[in-house]
């Protein structure tokens, strides 16, 4: 596997002739089988009610990053390639195989959010990755990879396109505007009202004014926070109502279908300098993390296969009138 950028967008793809697997996928959980080769675990935390872990991240059993070496950058004519170096981790979300994120408890989702953080901590130490993404694909239509209740995270050398595009679009909106492209747009939808799906203490779902898919819905902080973590480690008491907010907006949508992405948006590594990608002094004021859920309808697929323009044949103002009368 290697880092290949492409000159023209600027973003980096990973490519490699990849071994096809041959061997029949077993039936035995890889994550909570007894029989099964143990995962090398690399953070637990503590369980609740008597049980040993209540959510654990583990190397993933097939990485595409691996957390050895320097990425050495290299020229190649006019492109650019590097090793790929970087982290690649399966969260286990619950110890329970049937415990997923809409049906487990709120102490329960509470401590994945936990692990989350924690995992995006102790990763930015590492002043190579500059990026720590967190995201989920559940459904077969998603390429879900486990069966086990999993999220998964990649820490890279490099920051990907869309956070990317997030990061310039909101240092821009603030040096025109001296505010937070985010929190301008949830002072809007909270005084609209068209678009909310709920409101739970500090946080907010709603349906996004330009969709990309039909009933896709973001989570922020109502607050303004640049970084998932920070959330995490400090606000202590507001991560029960997250936790709640998640469960409660991926029951909604699972009325609607059961195939979704999850992915977190936060803040890049700026602990380390980067001269690379030059990172601004107002980060922490103008980027704004959220959680985004796209979910995957079979039917609409078509709709959104051909990615040079999103195309959506649901409305948000629609979707949210679903999503909010679903009943949970
Ligand atoms: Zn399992
Ligand atoms: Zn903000
Ligand atoms: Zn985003």
């Amino acid at each position: 596997m290697e880092l290949r950028k492409d000159p023209i967008t600027r973003s980096w793809v990973i490519t490699g002739d990849d071994v096809i697997e041959t061997t029949p996928r077993s039936q035995a959980c890889l994550f909570c089988d007894p029989y099964a080769e143990p995962a090398q675990v690399i953070a637990n935390l503590p369980g609740l009610d008597g049980s040993a872990w209540s959510a654990r991240s583990v190397v993933h059993p097939n990485a595409l990053y691996h957390i050895e070496g320097e990425p050495a950058r290299r020229g190649d004519g006019l492109y650019d390639r590097m090793g790929s170096v970087g982290a690649h981790e399966v969260l286990l979300e619950n110890p329970r195989h049937d415990g997923h994120l809409w049906n487990a408890t709120d102490p329960e989702v509470e401590q994945f959010l936990r692990l989350a953080a924690l995992r995006l901590q102790d990763l930015k130490r590492d002043s190579r990755f500059k990026y720590i993404s967190i995201f989920k694909n559940h459904g077969e239509g998603a390429g879900q990879e486990f069966e086990h209740p999993t999220s998964q995270l990649t820490a890279t050398i490099f920051v990907p396109r869309r956070v990317l595009y997030e990061l310039r679009a909101g240092r821009d909106y603030f040096e025109a505007k001296e505010r937070c492209v985010f929190c301008d747009i949830l002072a809007q939808e909270e005084r609209q009202n068209q678009r909310v799906v709920e409101i739970r203490g500090d946080y907010l779902a709603f349906c996004p004014y330009a969709p990309r898919v039909p009933y896709e819905t973001w989570i922020l902080p109502r607050s303004h926070e640049s970084s998932f973590e920070r959330t995490g480690s400090s606000r202590v008491g507001s991560m029960t109502d997250l936790a709640a907010l998640l469960r409660r907006t991926l029951q909604r949508i699972r009325t609607v279908t059961e195939a979704f992405h999850l992915v977190l948006h936060t803040s890049p590594n700026s602990q380390h300098p980067s001269a690379t990608l030059g990172y601004w002094k107002t980060l922490d004021e103008d980027y704004h993390w959220h959680i985004e859920i796209l979910p995957v309808l079979e039917a609409k697929a078509r709709s959104y296969t051909f990615k040079e323009i999103y195309y959506s044949p649901v409305t948000s103002e629609t979707a949210v009138k679903r999503l909010r009368n679903a009943e949970i």
